[in-house]
């Protein structure tokens, strides 16, 4: 079998992944960066600084961490994966999130996805960021956990809705699973997601996590979606 580029089909000399062309199209989020948000700092800050944002408008979450802005590769990756039935995707990019997010994660962290919604489920087939977790959990030596955290009722889809709608869509839409609450109960979690496009979801779930009684919440996705380019996630903070 001639090894293939994950995302163009393009042949490839080593099962590096990704075609020279493909690569470039990625782009990946270098260090340094905020260590709350993860965006990158256009020149060396130093450990642990916070950026101007995470400052104002601190996050409920502890650190986001993710592999590329949702944009070029990333983003085409991203929707083969959840819509074009390339599940082997779940391997490289799950690997490349635990490289992003090796100081998120721990042996000892508890890895969630973010829940689908059994009827959308259903429809999908399967849990894509569920798909991810596993991946992780596998390469950090972690806990894959992902019946802790439930959707509680059916969501509307975030894309078109003002920020409020997206929080008022969200909020009390996820649950711990009550049977399930002592082996959260002072943990550290690593919420994972395929893309980041509203920061809502994900502070819907961390709200729930902490709620329940997690230590600490770090949030790894594969993607974010660039803040200067998108409002979807100018609210990343609650
Ligand atoms: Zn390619």
């Amino acid at each position: 079998m001639p090894l293939r580029c994950l995302c163009c089909d393009r042949k490839v000399g080593s099962d590096d992944g990704l075609c020279p062309v493909c690569w470039h199209g990625m782009a990946f989020i270098e260090r340094p960066v905020c260590h709350r948000l993860g965006t990158p700092f256009a020149y060396d800050v130093g450990e642990e600084t916070w950026s101007p944002r995470a400052i104002t408008s601190p996050p409920v979450f502890d650190r986001l961490r993710s592999v590329a802005f949702y944009e070029g590769s990333a983003q085409r990756l991203v929707l083969a994966f959840k819509f074009g039935g390339r599940r082997e995707l779940a391997r490289p990019m799950g690997k490349w999130m635990s490289n992003a997010g090796r100081e998120l994660l721990d042996p000892d962290s508890l890895i969630v996805p973010v829940p689908l919604h059994w009827a959308r489920m259903i429809s999908r087939r399967f849990n894509q960021a569920a798909a991810l977790a596993q991946v992780v959990a596998k390469e950090c030596g972690g806990t894959y956990e992902p019946d802790l955290l439930k959707r509680r009722k059916r969501t509307r889809r975030q894309v078109g809705l003002s920020a409020e709608e997206r929080r008022k869509n969200v909020r009390s839409a996820f649950g711990v699973d009550k049977a399930r609450l002592d082996r959260l109960d002072g943990r550290h979690v690593v919420l994972i997601d395929d893309v980041i496009t509203t920061g809502s979801t994900i502070t819907a779930c961390t709200k729930a996590l902490l709620a329940g009684g997690a230590a600490s919440v770090d949030v790894l996705t594969f993607a974010l979606a660039d803040p200067s380019q998108s409002d979807a996630v100018s609210e990343i903070s609650p």
